[in-house]
């Protein structure tokens, strides 16, 4: 193995699995926020956060169902739902070409994971996004999936947890996934009726149509350290209102100081976190029915 080779850069992509022994090639990564050289392993033990400056890096659906859920307790739902190609678009490659090459090389069906699983013991409705497949980028069948998972909730009276990886709302479906807005924000609307908590945590980045949607709906909003949160990249803002826009203005930390969202949180205390805030939300007798058992 040649000298560069040895401290390749990881490739974010390549961390498929939820296995830990299946270690990425190379053993040793750069960080790609403070530069300085990581061991994998170091890297695995932190859940994937880098031990000198605490950038935590993308994980992908399975990553952050071992991260949140009890072991063996995730059962996936509406795993079969996948995309069609309503517009038959076309641009620089094929809507569904892409579709396709997500699906290869990420192993999932679609951008989100939805299912119930348990968390310290307590049943929650649970989706997590893949940043990974097509940008995390909300389609029909994000917003079917999500919709599916608060009906779940509503029928089996489930707290409802999403985390969110996207760029938005999928272009390549046009009107069809700027609907999914709608779509999605009319279903929490009946969860909040019936008096179900709705906790969302924010990873990086989380934007556009979906940011605007159901990731800022929820009771709490969570979000890990410095992800990107916002609507519009800074470059469309500034050639916008044609001024630069100040650094990290973006960050969960400006969102936090701004009211935007209620807790930032490191990863390594995000599932006790989630457990403390539903346990908060939840009537009495849950809670107590929790401690008993
Ligand atoms: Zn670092």
């Amino acid at each position: 193995m040649s000298i560069s080779e040895w401290f390749k850069r990881e490739d974010r992509s390549s961390i498929k699995s939820k296995d830990k022994r299946a270690v990425p090639e190379g053993i040793w990564s750069q960080c790609a926020s403070c530069k300085s050289t990581i061991f994998q392993n170091e890297l695995f033990a932190t859940d994937f956060v880098c031990p000198n400056c605490s950038h935590h890096y993308q994980l992908s659906a399975l990553q952050r169902i071992d991260l949140l859920i009890d072991k063996d307790t995730f059962n996936e739902t509406a795993k079969d739902v996948s995309s069609k190609d309503p517009l038959k678009f076309e641009a620089t490659k094929k809507y569904k070409e892409s579709i396709d090459k997500a699906k290869r090389s990420t192993g999932l069906k679609e951008a989100i994971i939805t299912g119930k699983g348990s968390l310290y013991g307590r049943p929650v409705a649970i989706g997590i996004m893949d940043f990974r497949f097509i940008g995390g980028s909300m389609g029909s069948v994000v917003g079917e999936k999500i919709v599916r998972l608060i009906n779940m909730a509503i029928d089996e009276s489930l707290p409802v947890v999403i985390v969110t990886a996207s760029g938005g709302a999928r272009m390549q479906e046009g009107i069809f996934s700027l609907m999914q807005m709608a779509k999605t924000t009319a279903a929490i609307d009946r969860l909040q009726k019936e008096n179900l908590p709705y906790v969302c945590i924010l990873t990086n980045p989380t934007t556009g149509g979906v940011m605007a949607s159901f990731a800022t709906l929820a009771d709490i909003i969570i979000a890990e350290p410095k992800a990107l949160i916002g609507f519009t990249g800074p470059k469309v803002i500034e050639q916008t209102i044609k001024q630069k826009v100040p650094k990290e203005f973006q960050s969960s930390e400006k969102m936090l100081e701004h009211g935007q969202i209620d807790m930032v949180v490191e990863r390594k205390n995000l599932k006790s976190t989630i457990g403390q805030v539903l346990d908060f939300l939840s009537p009495a007798e849950v809670v107590y029915e929790k401690i008993r058992s």
